[in-house]
């Protein structure tokens, strides 16, 4: 009340000196009371003008308070107010100002997420998504604001899912192009809203398939010479067998147990290799002994059919595990015997590289490979000419072993190949996995 009395007093003060000038003017004409009823009347007249027109200053600001400052109000009744005006509004600003950095920081947040975030309001139309949601549903995060989200994603899974409106479990999509797989779980929230959240399963989804493939492939290798021994039992148990041909019956009962033994080797190898950390950088294996190795591998495959040559990696060392790189160098030493006819040439060379790593090359004068099947050739499973590599002994896991085992080592497999003129399947292996043992030279 303290602001009302004093403006009380003030205009009662302004009255007061009207009147007494009034009066006292009015009495130098002979007529005191007139005077001092017009200076009264005067000056509550200016005063009501003044305060009049500190209120109407007030007024224009706090229509458009963003045009400028609040003009100076002064002291006073109008000071007061004016400044307690002015403080409310800039703690209202603060407080959305606060509130608009919370929200930005929540949807930045969001726009983190490694999963897509749609929202949707009453009527399926876009109110907000991420840049995952965007690049899942195909979607422009300004552009498509506000439109229904079944007019722009046209996937009958996706909108026969959103329409059901019975969203207890997700449900999985294909991208136009149907590259990708997406899986979408829709929560509903506050009144009729949506939240459509998609994840990229096609990694899963891939995996999954690989998985399998692979379990039917290795069902199916293991049934056929199943399938064979199977007869065989049979027939020596039902036939009467002259010795010969009861001797001609178990060397083929022993060439499938021999192609099951190896594909079941080849298989435990494998998963040894995929789960077993990588081989340590601290243990070294002599190149020489893994080239020798080699050597007498294909002499005893090859029995004298081919022409054979190893050379290089004298003094070197590779960091890694000895068995492993074994069964690499033993695979494709395998393969190029077993795919190269008789009266071929076959070369084992280790070279050094000049970006400080090494390379080496097992090189055969075979029948070579088509271009088309070269990318695939490392897959499990996968064989160019079926009959052959079983006719041979093979288990079509080789070159997927040989690839794990070099990328274990930190470095690559190179296949080039043309068919009539034979193959290289090249190891390279990183210079830092590398050293030439003291005192050694280097060599070729
Ligand atoms: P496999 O046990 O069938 O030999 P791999 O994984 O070792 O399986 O090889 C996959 C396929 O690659 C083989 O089936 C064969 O068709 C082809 N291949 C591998 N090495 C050679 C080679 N040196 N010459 C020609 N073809 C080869």
């Amino acid at each position: 009340m303290s602001w009302l009395l004093l403006r009380g007093m003030l205009a009662g003060l302004a009255v007061l000196a009207g009147t007494v000038l009034g009066g006292w003017i009015g009495a130098a004409s002979g007529s005191r009371w007139a005077g001092a009823l017009v200076g009264g009347a005067l000056l509550a007249g200016l005063f009501a003008v003044a305060d009049g027109w500190r209120g109407r200053r007030l007024l224009g600001w706090l229509r458009a308070p963003e045009t400028g400052p609040l003009p100076r109000q002064g002291s006073g009744f109008w000071g007061e107010i004016g400044y307690r005006v002015e403080r409310a509004l800039r703690l209202r600003d603060r407080a959305i100002e606060a509130e608009r950095i919370r929200l930005e920081q929540f949807f930045s947040a969001i726009e983190a997420s490694p999963n897509g975030v749609l929202l949707l309001d009453a009527n399926d139309q876009i109110e907000w998504c991420n840049g995952v949601a965007a690049d899942h549903f195909g979607l422009d995060p300004q552009r498509d604001r506000r439109q229904r989200v079944t007019n722009l994603v046209r996937a009958p899974a996706f909108v026969a899912y959103l329409q059901g409106g019975q969203f207890d479990d997700p449900v999985s999509f294909a991208s136009a192009a149907g590259r990708r797989q997406f899986s979408v779980l829709v929560r509903p929230y506050g009144e009729g809203m949506k939240l459509v959240l998609s994840q990229d399963v096609s990694e899963q989804e891939r995996a999954e398939a690989m998985r399998r493939d692979f379990v039917a492939n290795v069902s199916h290798e293991i049934r056929t010479p199943l399938t064979v021994l199977a007869g065989f039992v049979e027939t020596m148990a039902t036939l009467q067998l002259s010795e010969v041909e009861r001797r001609r019956v178990l060397t083929l009962m022993a060439q499938q147990t021999d192609r099951m033994q190896a594909l079941v080797g080849d298989l435990l190898t494998l998963s040894q290799l995929e789960g077993s950390p990588r081989p340590s950088a601290d243990r070294w294996v002599a190149v020489a002994s893994l080239m020798k190795r080699a050597e007498a591998d294909a002499a005893a495959l090859s029995a004298g059919r081919h022409s054979i040559s190893v050379s290089g990696g004298e003094g070197v060392e590779v960091a890694g595990d000895e068995s492993e790189l074994l069964s690499a160098v033993g695979n494709l030493v395998n393969n190029a015997v077993r795919y190269t006819p008789e009266g071929g040439r076959i070369e084992v060379r280790w070279s050094p590289r000049a970006d400080g790593g090494a390379e080496l090359d097992v090189i055969d004068s075979g029948a070579g490979i088509a271009r088309e099947h070269l990318p695939r050739l490392t897959e499990r499973f996968y064989r160019v000419d079926g009959s052959r590599s079983r006719e041979t002994g093979g288990t079509g896991l080789g070159l997927s072993i040989v690839k794990h085992v070099i990328q274990r080592h930190g470095g690559e497999i190179d296949i080039q190949s043309e068919i009539g003129k034979g193959s290289r399947f090249r190891l390279v292996f990183p210079g830092a996995r590398l050293r030439q043992r003291a005192g050694v030279a280097a060599a070729g």
